[in-house]
């Protein structure tokens, strides 16, 4: 599984401040990087439940 941000996120900052292995805003999108999802799923949920346009789900 990995995480994907879909076309609604407003670049807000937000998943990048909890979880940085994983986001990082370029361009006013946040962007998914190379990272052990496994072991960061809990951030990474965090991250999406905190999301404020639920931009951040997973994909097989
Ligand atoms: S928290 Fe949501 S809206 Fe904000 S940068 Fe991340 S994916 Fe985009």
């Amino acid at each position: 599984m990995k995480p994907v941000v879909n076309d609604s996120c407003i670049g807000c900052g937000g998943c990048e401040a909890i979880c940085p292995e994983v986001f990082k805003v370029e361009g006013g999108k946040a962007q998914v990087q190379q990272a052990d999802y496994d072991i960061l799923k809990e951030q990474i949920d965090e991250a999406a439940a905190s999301c404020p346009v639920q931009a951040i789900t997973w994909e097989e």
